[in-house]
């Protein structure tokens, strides 16, 4: 079972090396005739650069990861920190902790070359060292938190319940990425600000928009992104009759009325065909396999033993069915969901276009983009394996109808 395992980490390592070098190769395509307006020369040598920074770092950080997660898998790292006598709950956590710690560790160094030298070089970032400090401490410990909760649930259950645990962790597992979505406004305010969008024509322009549709949200706020980037996004946040409509204030700096109620209209159809929903049923499907593999995995001593643990270990659990189980499977469930969320921008860029933003929806796209450096020729095969969304010129053709 361990060379299985330690064979399966160093193919999904490779794998998603390979991803990053299909990235890295991308900056030499040709750019396609409809986005060949987005850069000028010197944007365009910028962009090359920025990608070549980038995908540079996420190929050291994957090997670093790998080699890691390969090495303590390797000496059997995970069964040596636990202290002797520890009860199974005590056991379970001191496990999860040893793993994010040295994840958290490898993670905030990459991430802090990312913000503060890479985005900080081409003039993204805008992360005080105090605010990156705060970000990563709040991360870890919600992190934390839930894991160790889930996986003492977990423990609990499986030892009350036996084989019947799959399908109830599963449900469980559904339930509480429910909840995060429903808490994910709570959350993110602990790091943002959000202020109502002030009265004026755009207020006016994006409630009419609305109202046409008996489409309803709870508020539309304008996000401090600012504080620590210079990028653009617009989403929707929560369910029913909680929902929120939020704008980066960057957005709100850079774009027209109209390229924003274009950009506006889009998020709407989103909203409209319930995209969130249907993506939380694909997560479903996503649970449902990580409960099946944490069953599989624990229902024997096997691959406990096989790592050095006397016993089953709970949190030693979800490491093996997240790091080697299900990242067999993870390739194609990026595929399909991918693909599915391709389907939706498309679907969500058509009703801006019925709406009249045709045009203002591909000069606030191609704002977006020059604004964001973002990448205007993968290759077909990094479409195809890692975007949810489809390339702007391939946005572009079918915003135009060509
Ligand atoms: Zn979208």
């Amino acid at each position: 079972m361990k060379p299985l395992a330690l064979i399966i980490v160093a193919l999904t390592t490779m794998w998603d090396e390979f991803l990053h070098l299909l990235a890295y190769r991308s900056a030499a395509n040709p750019m396609p005739d409809n986005v060949k307006d987005v850069y000028d020369a010197e944007r365009y040598r910028k962009w090359q650069s920025y990608n070549r920074d980038k995908t540079r770092l996420n190929m050291l950080s994957t090997g670093v990861s790998g080699v890691l997660m390969f090495v303590l898998l390797l000496i059997n790292a995970h069964a040596a920190v636990v202290p002797a006598g520890w009860n199974i709950y005590g056991q379970l956590i001191i496990v999860l902790l040893f793993q994010q710690l040295l994840e958290t560790v490898v993670g905030v160094c990459f991430a802090w070359v990312n913000t503060m030298r890479i985005e900080a070089k081409y003039g993204f970032n805008r992360t005080t060292a105090a605010t990156f400090a705060r970000d990563q401490i709040i991360n870890f410990v919600i992190e934390f938190v839930l894991t160790a909760g889930l996986m003492c649930a977990f423990a609990a259950l499986h030892r009350a319940l036996g084989d019947w645990i799959a399908v109830l962790f599963a449900g469980v597992l559904f339930l509480l990425g429910l909840a995060i979505s429903f808490l994910y406004p709570v959350i993110s305010r602990i790091r943002n600000k959000f202020t109502p969008l002030e009265e004026g024509e755009l207020r006016t322009r994006l409630t009419d928009l609305m109202a046409k549709h008996g489409y309803r949200v709870r508020a539309i706020q304008v996000m401090d992104a600012s504080r620590r980037t210079t990028k653009s996004n617009a989403y929707f946040t929560g369910f029913g009759r909680m929902k929120t409509i939020v704008l980066y204030d960057n957005l709100l700096n850079v774009m027209t009325t109209e390229e924003i109620c274009a950009i506006f209209a889009h998020e709407m159809g989103h909203g409209l065909h319930k995209d969130t929903l249907k993506m939380q049923f694909l997560n479903l499907l996503r649970m449902a396999l990580m409960a099946m593999c944490l069953w599989l995995t624990v229902r024997t001593d096997a691959p406990f033993a096989a790592f050095g643990f006397a016993g089953v270990n709970y949190g030693f659990a979800l490491l093996f069915a997240g790091a080697v189980e299900l990242s067999v499977l993870n390739p194609l469930l990026e595929l399909i969901t991918n693909a599915f969320s391709r389907r939706q921008e498309y679907r969500a860029d058509r009703q801006a276009v019925q709406e009249g933003y045709g045009d203002a929806l591909v000069s606030g796209l191609k704002k977006l983009y020059r604004e964001d450096l973002g990448c205007l020729a993968p290759s077909r095969l990094t479409v195809l394996l890692t975007y949810s969304h489809p390339t702007l010129s391939e946005r572009i053709s079918a915003i135009q109808g060509k």
